[in-house]
């Protein structure tokens, strides 16, 4: 195709890789973006393309798909995070610059790789009844209607990216939102509630439980930091209110901060450990 080029970032210098990042390798992507028709506009599912070492496409190495993710033929992943993005071509989708928020199965990969895709496509291919349905069980119709604040100061609603249903480790879905953001950038509570645990867990890392003012919900916002100075287990917090900032504790690459925050309903027990979760894109967009 001759749309295949190396894309010139001099229109769009903030998608360059920062400066303390290493290329680890090119690839080459030839696919579509699949779209669904909701009844009254186009939602977007993900991409599908084949991954190839060569612009020739020839010699495939892996495969992309929502997420987004990238698979290399022998199992490994790496899952992005939309960091910046720009259109220097009105009729293309947009270049990105992701962060990598998981790398499973890329061992000989030392550090997460920030990458920028490239996709030199013309504009999106859309398809109606796509062959990848996304089932998304609505959000509880009282979530649904509480005004959220997005909990990483600075992000806007539009830039958020949903992942609820991303493998991480394997099997295990993803079952929350990923947000990136620099280091120390303020960590707000999403609504009204009640600190009902603080945690370091060897995954999540530096951890905090919020219920609900309702205490039917519980927010978990992982990889902190640190939390916001004083905040303590019992303190009621107001929406908006600074409860942490964002790191890279627990199991999070130590080159892509981000906020990991998810959304769970309580059983009758209110234990701050237990619940079924809830995609939180589908309560902050
Ligand atoms: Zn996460």
């Amino acid at each position: 195709m001759e749309q295949r080029r190396i894309a010139d970032l001099s229109a769009c210098p903030d998608l360059k890789a920062p400066a303390n990042t290493k290329l680890a390798f090119h690839v080459y992507a030839q696919g579509v973006q699949i779209y669904r028709w909701t009844g009254a506009s186009w939602s977007f599912v993900g991409p599908s393309a084949v991954l190839s070492a060569d612009a020739d496409g020839k010699s495939t190495v892996g495969t992309h798909y929502a997420g987004p993710t990238w698979e290399s033929n022998s199992g490994g992943t790496v899952v992005g995070a939309v960091q910046k993005r720009c259109t220097p071509d009105a009729g293309s989708i947009p270049w990105l610059l992701l962060g990598a928020v998981s790398t499973d199965g890329l061992a000989d990969i030392d550090s997460p790789v920030i990458q920028t895709q490239k996709p030199a496509s013309p504009a999106p291919v859309a398809t109606t009844g796509s062959s990848t349905p996304v089932v998304k069980p609505a959000p509880p119709d009282d979530l649904a209607r509480r005004d959220f604040v997005i909990p990483v100061e600075g992000v806007k609603r539009e830039q958020l990216v949903r992942s609820f249903e991303d493998r991480r480790s394997g099997t295990r879905a993803h079952e929350a939102i990923d947000i990136l953001a620099p280091r120390n950038t303020p960590v707000k509570a999403v609504e009204d509630g009640t600190v009902a645990r603080l945690f370091e867990s060897k995954a999540g890392g530096t951890t905090i439980y919020q219920f609900d003012p309702t205490e039917q919900y519980c927010y978990y916002y992982a990889h902190l930091e640190r939390y916001a100075f004083g905040l303590k287990e019992g303190d009621k917090i107001r929406k908006g209110q600074v409860i942490g900032f964002v790191g890279t504790s627990g199991n999070a690459p130590k080159n892509t901060p981000h906020l990991h925050f998810a959304v769970f309903k309580l059983t009758a027990a209110k234990h701050w450990w237990e619940g079924t979760p809830i995609d939180p894109y589908d309560i902050l967009r």
